[in-house]
């Protein structure tokens, strides 16, 4: 399911008091692939993915989900059924758990959907395997886990609904290296499945190893669309223009030059900067 944002504005107050904080965005988030979003803090990357799922509306244009289209008129009761198309992973989501047991939190969102309890607690099983947490541990108050494990029944609690979409907001924060593998591993099998991802994220290696498309919002605007080889054509000024980390060959080529190496392109990577420098 594609997802395609036309004419887009966006104000949290009325347009004539309150800044606009996305202008005029127009962008196409293709079904099946990843889609990084990244930029400086504040350019507007969650406001925008809240417009994706319903949760803000448009001021104006229009986001097309699937076959619902989204406007500042969009009627209430429309909603519900784009939010569980579009399945929202909040940074550090864990805040979010609540029930009284792991695997009652899992449940709560399709039984809310129209399943029945033991359809629910099937999907639940299944989304808590798939995210790794030993049985053990169902039964137990999430509040009493690890904030990996945390985190690990709140993608759970998405994952059950079993959306076509899937968005997260800087997933990896505070995972350790393991979990931070876990998460990308996932991603990448949401994709295999035809899932729609979308991620926001600053680590740049990791969107770079990751996305199928990378968009590089800036003031409230769409300032590039790349495929992430494209980003290595960038000069290292257009990374810090628009704070992005330097992706790592990027950063080592930087280091390299003040050592006087010289290079004729961004390297791509680790191994393109040790063949550029091998006959300097
Ligand atoms: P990013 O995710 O890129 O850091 P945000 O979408 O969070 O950017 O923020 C974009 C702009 O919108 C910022 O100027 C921020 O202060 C403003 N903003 C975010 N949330 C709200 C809100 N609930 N009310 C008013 N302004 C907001």
């Amino acid at each position: 399911m594609a997802i395609n944002i036309e004419g887009l504005t966006f104000h949290y107050g009325g347009a004539k008091q309150s800044p606009t904080i996305l202008d005029d965005i127009n962008l196409t988030i293709p079904s099946g692939r990843i889609t990084a979003i990244v930029g400086q803090t504040g350019s507007g990357k969650s406001t925008l993915v809240q417009n994706l799922n319903a949760l803000l509306l448009p001021s104006g244009g229009q986001v097309v989900v699937g076959d619902q289209v989204i406007t500042s008129k969009t009627k209430e009761k429309a909603l519900p059924a784009v939010r569980a198309q579009v399945g929202m992973v909040f940074q550090f989501p864990e805040n979010q758990l609540f029930a009284a047991t792991v695997l009652e939190d899992v449940m709560y969102g399709p039984k809310n959907f129209g399943k029945t309890a033991e359809e629910a607690e099937e999907l639940a099983k299944k989304a808590l395997n798939r995210v790794s947490l030993a049985e053990e541990f169902w039964q137990r108050s999430p509040f009493d886990l690890s904030g990996g494990q945390m985190r690990r029944v709140a993608l759970a609690g998405v994952l059950a609904m079993n959306p076509k979409a899937m968005v997260f907001d800087e997933p990896a924060a505070g995972l350790d290296p393991q979990g931070q593998l876990e998460l990308l591993d996932l991603l990448r099998s949401l994709r295999t499945e035809g899932k729609t991802v979308v991620l926001i994220s600053h680590q740049m290696d990791q969107v770079l190893a990751l996305a199928d498309q990378v968009v590089v919002m800036q003031d409230g605007q769409v300032a590039a669309v790349e495929a992430p080889d494209q980003l290595f054509q960038r000069s290292r000024q257009w990374f810090l223009d628009h704070s992005l980390d330097l992706p790592t060959p990027v950063a080592f080529a930087k280091d390299l030059e003040e050592k006087g190496y010289h290079f004729d392109h961004l390297p791509t990577s680790v191994a393109d900067v040790a063949a550029q420098i091998a006959k300097q």
